[in-house]
């Protein structure tokens, strides 16, 4: 039996090369040798306030975002987090084993609370949900970004609690990091990852933003001080810019030397310019034509979720026998 993969996307904002780099490339990389679930994580977005009509939206422009990258939905299931009402079940069955002391710890807890006048139970809970959604499944390997790496080992602590509370009960799931692109910064502050939630205009190229929009973001990124690319002494910003030609073409360590060093800054940005778009624009046609046909769109989510929902449900099932409740 091949192993299970579990990750997902929040709906919302616009999807950036970040998400691209860091987790759905990995995830059409690694598609064909596992059995694979992709999410679209709705219950997460709305950790913080979402316009209804825009969430509906996004979502299905998300799930046309993962066909388009070449998840091929008779592989892998692409579904619905709301539409498998057993993520929200397990979640509280896992809150219960989760110390509060664990959550307050957590990275993104801590920066997206801070931006927030009131902070909703939501926010905190987060990771535990993450947690649901992963074990749920009984995934074995998690593909995401670097800035997960936190919730996938906070979500290790809660399964092993749960197992040594109950008894072996769930897989203790692994996480995996592309090699390059697994954090892509901000382009107008490289010292923030990039975020869709992140609002200034210069920030981040959404994977559908057109190519003059590409070019212009990436020509005002911003950089340091220095004239010239120097790979001994590049300050974030350029470091950044590298990152992402590098991930996008697959250029090896040593010939990413040969070609920039010495590069100026305009120049090196009108390469990685021509390459992000060189990747996106045939993507953003594949795009369109799927998003044509809702249809499909719908049938492919319906599908999704109807082809998970059993694994699902046998895991809350499991849990509850474990825990004394009602079956
Ligand atoms: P939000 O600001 O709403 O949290 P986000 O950009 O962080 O949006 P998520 O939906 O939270 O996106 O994450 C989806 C996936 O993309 C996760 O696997 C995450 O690790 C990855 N990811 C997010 N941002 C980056 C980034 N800057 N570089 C690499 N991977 C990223
Ligand atoms: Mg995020």
């Amino acid at each position: 039996m091949k192993t299970r993969v579990f990750s997902g996307m929040q709906p919302s904002g616009n999807l950036h090369i970040g998400n691209f780099l860091g987790a759905l490339k990995n995830w059409v990389r690694i598609q064909p040798d596992y059995e694979c679930i992709f999410c679209i994580v709705d219950l997460h977005a709305v950790t913080v306030y979402q316009d209804p009509a825009a969430l509906r939206a996004k979502i299905a422009e998300i799930a046309a975002l993962y066909l388009a990258a070449g998840i091929d939905p008779k592989a892998s299931s692409i579904m619905i987090q709301s539409a498998v009402p057993a993520h929200a079940e397990l979640a509280w069955m896992l809150t219960c084993v989760t110390p509060v002391g664990w959550l307050e710890r957590m990275t993104q807890y801590k920066a997206k609370a801070g931006k927030q006048e009131s902070v909703g139970d939501g926010l905190l809970q987060y990771p535990v949900l993450m947690a649901a959604d992963i074990m749920l499944y009984q995934a074995g390997i998690v593909p995401v970004g670097e800035d997960q790496a936190q919730h996938l080992e906070l979500t290790r602590d809660i399964a092993e609690r749960f197992n040594s509370l109950y008894g072996d009960t769930f897989v203790v799931p692994g996480t995996s990091l592309p090699a390059v692109g697994a954090r892509v910064m901000g382009l107008d502050d490289p010292t923030q990852k990039m975020s869709k939630s992140a609002t200034g205009a210069g920030h981040a190229v959404a994977l559908l933003d057109a190519p003059d929009r590409i070019r212009k973001t990436i020509m005002r990124a911003t950089t340091d001080s220095s004239p010239a690319v120097d790979f001994e002494t590049a300050g974030p910003g350029v470091m950044n810019l590298l990152t992402i030609y590098q991930a996008f073409s697959a250029t090896t360590d040593e010939a990413m030397k040969r070609q920039f060093t010495g590069m100026r800054y305009g120049d090196l940005k009108k390469q990685v310019a021509e390459m992000v778009i060189a990747h996106l624009e045939p993507f953003q046609q594949r795009y369109r034509q799927i998003v044509s046909d809702q249809g499909y769109l719908a049938g492919v989510l319906r599908e999704g979720a109807a082809r998970v929902a059993p694994i699902a449900n046998e895991t809350v099932r499991l849990v509850k026998e474990r825990m004394g409740l009602y079956t």
